[in-house]
């Protein structure tokens, strides 16, 4: 057994699959600026996510940001407090209001029954995130967005390559956005992309992610630089030719953590929704009272054995240094239940088995339970 587990840890391909790719930057000598490679991953993960348009970025965070800058978006919008720290920041950075909304106990996405309480005259859009995969009530959001004429923008980062009712999760929305980073399902080393429905926005989000400049001697817009490079687009080319048994090894390893944990008492863990085709992103395990040990001594426990589970998402954003006095947690009570619960185990396609079984036997054992 390793001495050390961590969380997660980035896929990488095959290293000579990488310098052949990166080979002709050192005859065309273009290495940002929408170059080939760039041109080259946006077509295919175009089709690969199942979207009508798409734009790449330098990652999830600025594709949030200039998303909600290119919509032009004023006053309040609607979130979840249980998500990264980035879907709040996003928000406010752009100048507008977060308006926290609580989640559903069982899928841990907004809980759509308490977003139409929210809305005021100020309200200009809900940005739902489908957490650790789980996909947001789609259906329901789209009822309340056309009722009240709002914009739905999804935080997609936990989402690469899922599908519901068997179209992408991209495809979904006034626009979602997804996260390339290292530590994601697929990534680029950092990168990102919003996937949009309406061909305006697209112009828009061209302009914001280079300066807003039109020309040599034009520029239209305020914009910030959020471009991807041509070595982070040559890892994505590389990386998305592994996508799918990256998938399949992590849906091999969830499954082994459930042959394990599912039915133990006091450890819930995620019902799979027939209309999703899972990422297996990540593997949410929360530990109730009943089980007997408190989150953060399981979180212990594995750490004496060199195994680093994460608390994610603790603490929920509404509660952080930075908009503490801003917000009131108890105004969303699930969320705040489930950030003081949750433990996310690690998951990697290259996990092996045996070390999830390691991780499980030192759960049960703290249950004075062994592995069957
Ligand atoms: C990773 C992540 C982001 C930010 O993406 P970056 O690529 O790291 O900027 C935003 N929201 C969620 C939910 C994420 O997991």
């Amino acid at each position: 057994m390793s001495t050390n587990v961590l969380v997660t840890r980035p896929s990488l391909p095959p290293m000579d699959e990488y310098i052949n790719e990166i080979k002709d930057l050192w005859e065309n000598y273009w290495i940002t600026n929408m170059g080939e490679k760039h041109q080259l991953l946006q077509s295919q993960l175009k089709s690969y996510l199942q979207t009508d348009h798409i734009e790449l970025m330098v990652n999830g965070h600025m594709s949030l940001e200039l998303t909600l800058q290119a919509m032009k978006l004023q006053g309040e919008v609607i979130t979840t407090p249980y998500t990264f720290v980035s879907t709040t920041h996003a928000i406010v950075r752009s100048g507008l209001t977060p308006i926290f909304c609580d989640i559903d106990p069982d899928t841990y996405t907004m809980d759509v029954e308490k977003i139409e309480s929210l809305i005021t005259d100020d309200t200009s859009a809900i940005l739902p995130v489908h957490v650790y995969g789980n996909v947001c009530n789609i259906e329901e959001i789209e009822k309340i967005a056309s009722k009240y004429d709002l914009k739905v923008i999804y935080d997609a980062c936990h989402s690469f390559g899922e599908t519901y009712k068997g179209k992408g999760v991209g495809s979904y929305g006034n626009a979602s956005c997804f996260s390339f980073h290292a530590t994601k399902v697929f990534h680029s080393i950092e990168g990102g992309a919003v996937c949009y429905r309406e061909p305006e926005l697209g112009k828009r989000l061209e302009y914001l992610k280079n300066f807003g400049i039109d020309g040599p001697e034009s520029v239209l817009y305020i914009g910030a630089n959020a471009k991807m490079n041509e070595f982070s687009a040559a890892m994505g080319i590389c990386n998305l030719r592994h996508i799918e048994q990256e998938i399949e090894k992590r849906k091999h390893i969830d499954h082994r953590y459930k042959s394990h944990l599912e039915g133990v008492k006091g450890i819930k863990l995620r019902q799979e929704d027939p209309n999703v085709l899972y990422n297996y992103a990540y593997f949410p395990a929360v530990f109730e009272s009943e089980f007997g040990a408190t989150r953060n001594e399981v979180f212990d426990a594995l750490a004496q054995e060199g195994i680093e589970a994460r608390k994610y998402f603790y603490p929920i954003a509404n509660s952080l240094e930075c908009y503490r006095r801003r917000f009131d947690v108890s105004e969303t009570p699930n969320a705040l239940h489930l950030s003081n619960h949750i433990l996310t185990l690690p998951i990697y396609s290259d996990l092996a088995v045996e070390e999830v079984d390691h991780i499980c036997e030192i759960i049960l054992k703290l249950q004075g339970k062994r592995l069957l």
